[in-house]
């Protein structure tokens, strides 16, 4: 598939951009921090998205995630408002606009990937890292599965492998960060038939969305989602459709996740040293708590076992006791058949003699 200039804006920066930075990824939890001024990202622009789900597809297939309970060819899924989960990094749904062409807005979702994450910020283990490249990673080889990610980021993205008994993960996507290491773009933007991403650096993306809104102002929103949102995102929004009707929130504000977490917890400094404390107590609680469970489980099989083991030598023991006493019966039977069969023998025996005397 040959790459179009709109759908990978500055495709070679971005190829060369990714080989040359050799910065260390960003854990997200400093309040300086104001984010990589080079990083990548993709626009969404919900105007051209026309809902097919291709890149549902395109990012189930490069994360090799399970096949879907429904087709990705089965359109009926987009009559109910999604969000992500743990086989689904990303999701389209739609939205009813009578001001717009078919009288609907498509919106794809996803992880964001905050300048300042606030999953990074609230991870105490740092799993979550903002990289060089603009991506939001997870390395679940450190995650003690607490959660705390999933609660404190804003777009209720990350989602956790709740189905599965070991090693259970946190999900969600990753900008296809191992792709644009390879000088690659994202699968979904790759795929999109309509060029409803674009996949660039940040600042670039802004120009863009900017120039759009600014040549075509009765069709779009005069608003980026994610250009402020939070602290910024890199990935980005433009709508013709006002955002809180296709399910954006408006009421984050412009401060990054730890600008926040700094300025509440400033304000009670003893908290500021209790809380690597607190968590990691929180942290040793649960795993005592998976611990005991994991104890409890292996004692109640062994206790299973102990009883259908201890049935079977019972029903065994009555079985062998029954067929003995069978046989006792049955040896019984026999003697008696055979000392009556003797008597009779013996009296005949003697009632003849009598008769020949
Ligand atoms: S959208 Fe949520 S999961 Fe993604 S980087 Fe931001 S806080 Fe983290
Ligand atoms: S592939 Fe493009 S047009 Fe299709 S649903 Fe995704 S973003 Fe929209």
């Amino acid at each position: 598939m040959s790459v179009s200039r709109r759908r990978f804006l500055t495709w070679m920066g971005g190829a060369s951009f990714a080989t040359a930075v050799g910065r260390k990824a960003h854990a997200g939890t400093n309040k300086e921090f104001k984010g990589y001024p080079d990083s990548m990202g993709v626009l969404h622009d919900t105007t051209l998205c026309v809902g097919c789900r291709r890149c549902e597809e395109a990012c189930n297939k490069v994360n090799d995630l399970p096949a879907p309970d429904v087709s990705f060819r089965d359109e009926s899924v987009l009559n109910q408002e999604r969000r992500t989960t743990a086989k689904a990094y990303t999701v389209v749904n739609k939205y009813a606009d009578p001001d717009r062409p078919g009288g609907v807005t498509f919106r794809k979702l996803q992880c964001n990937h905050c300048k300042e994450p606030a999953c990074a910020s609230a991870c105490f283990v740092k799993a979550f890292k903002k990289t060089p490249e603009g991506a939001v990673v997870y390395d679940a080889s450190v995650c003690v599965g607490c959660r705390y990610c999933m609660v404190a980021c804003p777009f209720n993205i990350p989602a956790y492998e709740y189905e599965k008994v070991l090693d259970p993960r946190v999900m969600k996507c990753t900008m296809c960060h191992p792709r644009i290491l390879e000088g690659k773009i994202p699968g979904c933007v790759e795929v999109c038939p309509v060029e409803a991403l674009t996949f660039g650096k940040r600042e670039d993306l802004i120009r863009i969305a900017r120039d759009r809104i600014r040549k075509y102002p009765e069709k779009y929103v005069d608003h980026i989602y994610g250009e402020y949102e939070m602290g910024g995102t890199n990935w980005l929004y433009i709508t013709g459709t006002p955002y809180e009707e296709i399910g954006m929130r408006e009421d984050l504000g412009t401060t990054s996740a730890p600008e926040l977490t700094a300025g509440a917890l400033g304000a009670v400094p003893i908290v500021v040293g209790l809380w690597p404390v607190l968590l990691t107590g929180i942290w040793a609680m649960t795993q005592r708590k998976e611990k005991i469970s994991a104890e409890e489980k292996k004692e109640a099989v062994a206790q299973a076992v102990a009883k259908t083991e201890a049935e079977a030598e019972e029903a065994m023991a009555a079985a062998m006791e029954k067929a003995r006493k069978d046989q006792d019966a049955a040896v019984k039977k026999e003697v008696k058949k055979a000392l009556e069969e003797a008597k009779k023998a013996k009296e005949e025996g003697t009632d003849k003699k009598e008769e020949d005397v």
